[in-house]
């Protein structure tokens, strides 16, 4: 921590405000004309909009996306309670066959509701118990027919059977039927994006989610499978195929739910009372058993600042696959090379990131922020990429201090284009833009140096994930808890970050009189005003610039003046 207000340099002697201003407890009062949103209950067209206006280059979503990421009434009207997941993998056909058992309860009379299936996988009957449902498909969307009113507060189970050769697509293909280096089969599932309906049906939204669930796949006999969750058994089904059985305890996103076919080789290790169960390819065994040992280290790094990882009872698991990797709850995907850094490359240039491996150090960091709080709607993926991406620097400070942590998130900034917001129109399955991930972790390392006092960081930090864990949130339950926590209007500030393009531009203006300078924010939010430290190295000044001239005296000229831009992502304009 910098200790505010002890310089010897810069001794600010005057600080006159404007009478409109009221700088000093500007952060402590909400100035601004536009309200929060109470939790979880944002009006989604306002917010829209106003996101919506800021971002000209956003894609116009098309009928298959409104479909997709509305969560209208047959969505609505319902809650996910259980799947089971009961698929044939053929991997000469490249074909699955099978069936989703969805359990769901009634939130509102009604005798329709919406799951997903993407084409050209084909729905081959719906049942509830021997009855069969009628069914509509429009794109993506599969509306279901039942014959009966079922009834608010009331439990109902229905089977989806469906068969086919899903089509890979997308930057990890969504599902892939590949071969290994020696020749063998080897399929595996990555659809955040394209959404787990290209390969299985389900209620494709990222609102609802399953309390548990159960995952069967019967794969030949030669290959294993690996999904989420704890193992079960496997089963000689006597016709060439086994049947591998995993069960979630916990819930799950639908892009989560994995399969991994491979010719897998096991091994494992424990941390406390979590069983570490790790699977690759015979060859690289010993590369993994060497570079695995990263993980336990990783888990208590994330453990100390969050608290017990967060599906203890469905183990921790590593699973080399083909492409980079991917977040699949408990069991996730590996596929970097048994190397430091991210495939090969130190990721953010300032020599930290060859440290350790990237990917089991950031896919990991998602079991809490991802898998278990996760983002209502896509439009807010940086509550998953954001955060995951400040872990990664709470994993480096946890390693190698507070001093490696800041130049190693200092590292992102030539990443972000600030060309778009970061958080997405919502309801139109919008892809957020990449600053979601560099962006996000720079803005909530700005937070802490606002907050400027580690312990109690570190102590909201905590009480944020145990407040969310294992829930559905949106940017405003993000913002509302930290301003109710921090006792701070931390709005404006959010909002700049997430909602505009620009970050703030903090305007210097000197000589105006010997020994003086003028400062205020540029920002899109009217009332944005920020803390911030202003001197030299080693004696830094905290002002609060709002975004009406202040001004101060100063024995330092424009040259000496700095501006602490390692611990708050801003630009600076001197003149
Ligand atoms: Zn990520």
């Amino acid at each position: 921590m910098r200790a505010p207000a002890r310089s010897k340099v810069l001794l600010l002697l005057f600080v006159f405000l404007l009478p409109s201003s009221l700088a000093h407890s500007q952060a402590t009062t909400q100035t601004g004309t536009k309200p929060n949103p109470p939790a979880g209950q944002a009006s989604a067209n306002t917010w829209a909009q106003h996101v919506r206006q800021n971002d000209a280059t956003a894609k116009v979503p098309d009928r298959a996306d409104m479909l997709r990421g509305a969560y209208g009434p047959f969505r609505a009207n319902n809650n996910l309670l259980y799947y089971h997941l009961d698929v044939r993998v053929d991997p000469d056909q490249k074909s699955l066959s099978g069936k989703n058992t969805v359990r769901f309860r009634m939130l509102q009379d009604g005798s329709r509701i919406q799951l997903d299936l993407q084409e050209p996988l084909q729905i081959d009957k719906v049942l509830m118990g021997a009855t069969p449902l009628k069914y509509e498909r429009d794109t993506s969307a599969v509306f279901i027919d039942f014959p009966i009113t079922l009834h608010a507060g009331e439990v109902y189970s229905i089977d989806v059977f469906f068969s086919g050769k899903p089509v890979s697509s997308g930057r990890f293909g969504g599902i892939t039927f590949g071969k290994d280096p020696a020749a063998r089969p080897w399929i595996d599932t990555a659809c955040e994006g394209e959404g787990a309906s290209i390969w299985w049906p389900n209620k494709d939204q990222w609102r609802d989610e399953v309390e548990n669930m159960d995952i069967s796949v019967e794969v030949p006999n030669s290959l294993t499978d690996v999904s989420n969750g704890k193992f079960v058994g496997k089963t000689d089904l006597g016709d060439g195929y086994t049947r591998w059985d995993w069960h979630v305890s916990y819930p799950i996103n639908n892009y989560d739910v994995a399969l991994n076919i491979g010719n897998y080789v096991h091994f494992g290790d424990h941390l406390g009372p979590l069983a570490l169960d790790y699977y690759v390819l015979p060859e690289d065994l010993d590369k993994a058993k060497a570079q695995f040992a990263q993980a336990p280290g990783m888990i208590e790094a994330y453990q100390h600042y969050f608290g017990e990882y967060p599906f203890l009872h469905d183990g921790y698991k590593l699973v080399e696959v083909p492409y980079s990797g991917m977040e699949h709850q408990s069991a996730v995907s590996y596929g970097n090379r048994f190397e430091n850094g991210y495939l090969g490359r130190d990721w953010t240039g300032v020599g930290i990131s060859t440290r350790f491996d990237f990917i089991i150090i950031h896919e990991s960091g998602h079991e809490w922020f991802g898998n278990s709080i996760t983002a209502a709607d896509r439009s807010d993926m940086w509550i998953h990429e954001g955060w995951t991406t400040y872990l990664e620097s709470l994993y480096v400070e946890y390693r190698w201090g507070k001093e490696d942590a800041i130049r190693y998130l200092g590292g992102m900034k030539p990443k972000i284009k600030n060309l778009r917001p970061i958080v997405a129109e919502r309801g139109v399955n919008a892809e957020p833009t990449e600053d979601q991930y560099f962006k996000g972790a720079l803005m909530i390392n700005t937070l802490r140096s606002v907050v400027d006092d580690d312990a109690k960081w570190f102590a909201l930090l905590y009480d944020f994930y145990q407040r969310f864990k294992y829930q559905n949130i949106m940017t405003e339950d993000v913002i509302l808890w930290f301003n109710q926590h921090t006792g701070m209007n931390l709005t404006p500030i959010f909002d700049q970050y997430l909602r505009h393009t620009q970050i703030p531009r903090l305007e210097l203006l000197f000589g105006e009189a010997p020994g003086m300078v003028m400062y205020k924010w540029c920002a899109d939010e009217d009332d944005f005003a920020m803390p911030v430290q202003v001197g030299t190295a080693g004696h830094w000044q905290i002002i609060h610039p709002t975004t009406h001239w202040q001004w101060m005296q100063t024995p330092l000229t424009k040259e000496q003046l700095q501006v602490a831009t390692d611990l708050y992502y801003v630009e600076v304009n001197k003149q």
